[in-house]
């Protein structure tokens, strides 16, 4: 190592690394490299919310050289660039050992939402948030995995609260120089432009190129010069406008997913169907093969062998149907090139091909023509089978054709970036130790020690295994731990409702630094406002959970955030409940809502909070992940039983509000639910927090806390299911 500076040459390879590196999301879970987009310009990387590429636009070419002659900043550039380089093109990949039939016929992953961090903001909810960990985890295992979805160029609603406490929604135009994305180019070097039709008109679209590390996620654009506006529009918004939008992105989504593919020249064996959304692509890959001349029952049972299929809610709503009109009016020249019948093309979307005004809907086409299909956790697998018995005649509820594969989160991309430090700083020496030393890297920005891809171990139980031991991490270095990322969430919290009040001009009459307390036992609640998640459930014993919030020993607060659907009026008057009582109630100072829900406000609350309140109707949760986001950070579950936590809790990793069970009448469950959760937050969760010792310390919680790092976090990781997606699904080694 020498002190002298960068040479020119140098410098513009480094330089040029940045740039290449900012359009990879891998500096989205690599703590060295957003650090060092936030020291190129600290008041940037906050205002411009995090956003690399930006960063990049805001600091001249001219400046970057001169900083990287700063011979400490261009080492940790360059440090950096060669853990990036070594990620990329790592060969020694677990596909690689143990499916590398993927990597020649990889797997195509269609969603019509992808939420991989807040400075790309096209995801509705956790659907999209899965999909993005999907992808990441794809990327780490080294997977052959292309995304596809859509360009959404204002993306999801921003989420302001009215004088009235009454969600508005706006939109921010996405500029793509602006974003991690690229445009698709042709062998011209001009964007790729490929078409699908859409009732009698002819749609074009080009795409664009998220890189996620080592995969690509393909985002469809509507916006041509060629369509009509109506059709430029058509890719505006997440789920925006009515049926006809919906159906109209739904066809361009699956058919130009399809077409896309093959103008890439890619051949994969698995199209996964993450949600009904993405159906239509069995239509495209049935066309397809009509057109090579193959017969039709022929071109179906090929078309099955190639696609599986995910459900993602029990929640009859959440599943698309489209009346037959419809069907005809945007599908008509499709139905022909299938040479089916009117009649016969419903068909393939209904459950009693004979009932003539049943709708049309995407849930069914996609279990018609899938090898595989699953629900997202055991509960929601077997309530899937009771939901679709009707397709499969003669078949009990437990032959329905419908596993299930507990849905996870990306370990490395959530964990908050102290906390990140924190477990490397503990595995230090282990990770040393435990590397094959043989094993340096040479990487084109220099070598790297065996070890340095400690992250890959994140999701890995052995790794979560050496927590369990009191002598590798004492119970003060996780009460430390916990008392940092409160006080971090609280200060994040006061300068947000700062903002919130200064817009409502309402600025002067609360405190804000004096909101929240940072030793108090802190409750956090966010996720979308659909009403079964009943959001204000803690609040039916209001008067008791004043006290609560008083009891000058021992008290709780409360923090929310989350957004209601645009047409969603019941889920907006929670959300406006909710706010009312933290203005004007009894629990002003001790419940606070933060606006505008999405990946950051999420990443501070699953890490500042000590307890994650979840309540849904059982059994519609399905899966649930925003709880699997906490336990890497010292804070425990506290949920009905429903989706992941009923095979996550174990009675000793967290706290059940209720029974394995629930009634059937809904007044029933949410009066049961909330005398239980009442019960749960009295009994167990108060006591155990506030039970200290002479110093001071709550070793009962951290019991539970390193109990719930020892028995979730690798579990509950998309780590552990992709590689099931694989195991199970996409590659499943024939049985012995
Ligand atoms: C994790 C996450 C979700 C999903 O939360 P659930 O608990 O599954 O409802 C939704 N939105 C954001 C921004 C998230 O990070």
């Amino acid at each position: 190592m020498t002190n002298a500076a960068p040479t020119p040459a140098e410098i513009t390879e480094l330089a040029r690394g940045l740039h290449t590196l900012s359009r990879n999301l891998w500096w989205t879970w690599n703590q060295e490299a957003q650090e060092i987009f936030h020291e190129l310009s600290p008041r940037g990387w906050q205002n411009l919310y995090h956003n690399a590429v930006a960063i990049l636009h805001e600091v001249s070419d001219a400046e970057l050289r001169v900083r990287l002659l700063d011979v400490e900043f261009a080492r940790k550039v360059r440090g950096m660039l060669a853990r990036f380089d070594a990620y990329m093109s790592e060969k020694d990949t677990w596909t690689a050992k143990e499916a590398p039939q993927l990597l020649k016929n990889p797997v195509a992953y269609f969603s019509a939402e992808f939420g991989f961090h807040e400075t790309l903001p096209i995801a509705a909810g956790g659907l999209g948030i899965l999909a993005g960990d999907h992808t990441k985890s794809a990327s780490d295992i080294g997977l052959g995995f292309h995304g596809i979805s859509l360009f959404y160029r204002e993306g999801y609603f921003q989420q302001q609260i009215s004088q009235e406490n009454w969600q508005t929604e706006s939109y921010n135009l996405l500029k793509p120089k602006n974003i991690p994305i690229e445009p698709v180019l042709n062998s011209g070097g001009e964007p790729l432009v490929l078409s699908v039709e859409i009732a009698m008109s002819t749609v074009y679209f080009h795409a664009w190129r998220v890189n996620v590390g080592r995969v690509s996620v393909y985002l469809l654009d509507c916006d041509r010069p060629e369509n009509e506006q109506r059709f430029r529009d058509l890719t505006l918004r997440v789920y925006g406008g009515d049926s006809t939008t919906r159906i109209m992105q739904e066809v361009l989504l699956g058919v130009g997913g399809v077409r896309l593919l093959r103008a890439l020249g890619l051949q994969p064996s698995v199209f996964h169907m993450n949600e009904g959304h993405a159906a239509f692509l069995v239509l495209e890959l049935l066309r397809e093969k009509l057109a090579s001349g193959k017969a039709y029952a022929d071109s179906v049972a090929q078309t099955r062998k190639e696609c599986i299929f995910t459900t993602h809610t029990p929640v009859e709503a959440g599943h698309d149907r489209f009346t037959p009109d419809l069907m005809g009016y945007v599908l008509n020249k499709l139905q022909a090139e299938l040479g089916l019948s009117f009649d016969d093309f419903m068909g393939l979307g209904r459950v009693d091909v004979k009932n003539m005004s049943e709708p049309f809907c995407m849930t069914v086409l996609a279990l018609k023509v899938s090898r595989a299909a699953n629900g997202v956790s055991e509960l929601h697998g077997s309530v899937s089978r009771q939901m679709w018995q009707g397709l499969f005649p003669g078949k009990t509820v437990d032959e329905v054709p419908i596993g299930s594969i507990t849905n996870g989160i990306h370990v490395p991309g959530w964990m908050k970036g102290p906390v990140r430090k924190f477990w490397q700083r503990k595995l230090a020496a282990e990770i040393a130790a435990s590397s094959d030393q043989s094993k340096v890297v040479q990487t084109r920005f220099g070598t790297l020690p065996a070890g340095w891809n400690w992250e890959a171990r994140l999701d890995s139980v052995d790794f979560w295994q050496r927590v369990a031991d009191p002598a590798f991490l004492s119970d003060e270095e996780i009460w430390a731990l916990r008392y940092r990322l409160r006080r971090e969430l609280i200060e994040f919290t006061r300068r947000r409702l700062l903002l919130q009040g200064q817009r409502l001009s309402q600025g002067d009459f609360i405190a804000f630094d004096q909101l929240l307390k940072p030793d108090a036992l802190t409750i956090g609640f966010a996720r979308r406002f659909a009403t079964y998640k009943r959001a204000p459930l803690v609040f039916q014993q209001f008067e008791n959970i004043v006290k609560l919030a008083h009891d000058p020993l021992r008290p709780v607060q409360f923090v929310f955030a989350g957004k209601a659907h645009p047409r969603d009026d019941d889920g907006k008057r929670f959300i406006q409940h909710i706010i009312h009582l933290s203005k004007f109630s009894e629990l002003k100072g001790s419940l606070v809502f933060i606006e505008n829900y999405d990946v950051h406000v999420a990443r501070m609350m699953v890490s500042g909070c000590d307890v994650w309140l979840n309540n849904p109707r059982r059994p519609l949760e399905a899966s649930g992940t925003s709880g699997q986001k906490t336990s890497c950070h010292g804070c425990l579950n506290l949920s009905i039983l429903d989706g992941w936590w009923r095979e996550g809790y174990d009675g000793t990793n967290g706290f059940a509000i209720g029974e394995d069970s629930h009634p059937d009448s809904i007044e029933e469950q949410d009066r049961l639910d909330s005398e239980s959760l009442y019960r749960a937050l009295t009994e167990q969760v108060i006591p155990s927090f506030y039970q200290r010792d002479a110093n001071g310390i709550p070793r009962q919680w951290i019991g539970k806390i390193r109990r719930a790092m020892v028995t979730l976090v690798a579990q509950f990781s998309t780590g552990r299911m992709v590689r099931d997606y694989v195991n199970n699904y996409y590659a499943p080694k024939p049985k012995a």
